[in-house]
C-alpha cells in the first residue's frame, strides 16, 4: 500500500497532473466506457457497470421462433436474417453473380451438380447461423463421395456436409468437421433422407492495418443440437490435404453453399449478425 502510494506520487509529479486535471480525465473515460458499454450489455461491460444495476441497458426482446421437426421447417427468431425460407434463391447468386441455379421444390433447395456454388448477395462476419440439410436418400457412394456438400462461412471456412451415417471416412472431413482441421466432437449424424441441423457460432478472424493476423477465427457448432465444435481455433481458410494460412480479408464477406456433386437439400437458412466485439 505505502509503495503504491509512493509510485502514484512519483507519477503525479513526473506528470505535473493536478488532482482536478486526474478526475476530469477518469471522468471523461468512464462516460466513454458507458457509451460503448450501451451497445453492449455483455462482458467487457463487466467492469462498467456496479451488480445487478437496474441502469444497465435491457437486452432487446425478441420473438425466439420455433423449432423444426421432421415435417415442419421451425420459425426464425424475429431479428435474424432469413436466408432461404423454401420460397426461392433471390438472396442467393452463383460464381458469375447471377441468379443461382439450384433446385427449389417442396419447400427447399437442392444442389444441381455442375451449376455450382451459391453464395448469399450480403456479406457476413460474426454471427449466429443455421442451416437444415438433407442427405441423397437412398445413399449412394462411400465415404467424400455420399451427400457431399459443405456451408462455407465467409466462403472460406467450410463446415463439411456429408452422409455420415455409417459411412467412415477421414475424422475431420466428416459431416459438422471443420473441414481438414476438427473432426466434430461426436457423430450426431441422422440417416440420409432426414432433415439435419447445423447451429454454428462464428466470430471471423482479426487482421491489423498492415494485414497480419492478430485473431484467428473461432468457431462453435451444434449438430442436431449436440455440442460438436468448442470453440474452436481454426488454423486458416479450409482445404483439401493442406491448411492453408490466413490471409488478410474483409470483415465481411458472402455465405456459400458447396456444390460437390451431389443433390443435398437445404431448407430454413437463417443467419443473425452479432456484435462486433
Ligand atoms: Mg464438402
Amino acid at each position: 500500500m505505502v509503495a503504491a502510494r509512493v509510485r502514484v506520487g512519483v507519477w503525479f509529479k513526473e506528470e505535473k497532473m493536478s488532482l482536478r486535471k486526474v478526475v476530469r480525465m477518469f471522468t471523461a473515460g468512464g462516460l466513454i466506457a458507458m457509451a460503448f458499454g450501451a451497445f453492449d450489455g455483455h462482458t467487457s461491460s463487466q467492469k462498467q457497470w456496479e451488480i445487478h444495476d437496474v441502469n444497465r441497458p435491457q437486452p432487446p426482446v425478441i420473438d425466439p421462433g420455433s423449432f423444426s421437426t421432421q415435417d415442419q421447417p421451425g420459425r426464425p427468431p424475429s431479428d435474424a436474417v432469413v436466408l432461404f425460407n423454401g420460397g426461392d434463391l433471390s438472396s442467393w447468386r452463383n460464381a458469375a453473380g447471377e441468379q443461382a441455379k439450384w433446385k427449389v421444390e417442396r419447400g427447399h433447395m437442392e444442389v444441381v451438380k455442375g451449376t455450382g456454388t451459391v453464395a448469399t448477395r450480403r456479406g457476413f462476419g460474426d454471427c449466429q447461423l443455421h442451416v437444415e440439410w438433407a442427405a441423397p436418400s437412398p445413399a449412394h457412394g462411400e465415404g467424400q463421395e455420399r451427400g457431399n456438400s459443405g456451408v462455407f462461412l465467409m466462403g472460406l471456412y467450410e463446415v463439411q456436409v456429408l452422409d455420415s451415417h455409417r459411412n467412415k471416412t477421414y475424422p475431420d472431413g466428416q459431416a459438422a468437421a471443420v473441414y481438414g482441421q476438427y473432426p466434430p466432437l461426436v457423430n450426431a449424424s441422422r440417416p440420409p433422407g432426414q432433415w439435419q441441423s447445423y447451429d454454428i457460432i462464428f466470430h471471423r478472424p482479426r487482421f491489423d492495418r498492415d494485414g497480419k493476423l492478430v485473431r484467428p477465427a473461432r468457431m462453435t457448432a451444434l449438430h442436431n443440437g449436440v455440442l460438436v465444435l468448442d470453440s474452436v481455433e481454426l488454423t486458416g481458410p479450409t482445404a483439401h490435404r493442406q491448411r492453408p494460412p490466413y490471409q488478410a480479408h474483409a470483415g465481411k464477406l458472402p455465405l456459400t453453399l458447396q456444390d460437390h456433386g451431389d443433390p443435398v437439400r437445404y431448407r430454413n437458412i437463417w443467419i443473425r449478425e452479432l456484435p462486433e466485439g
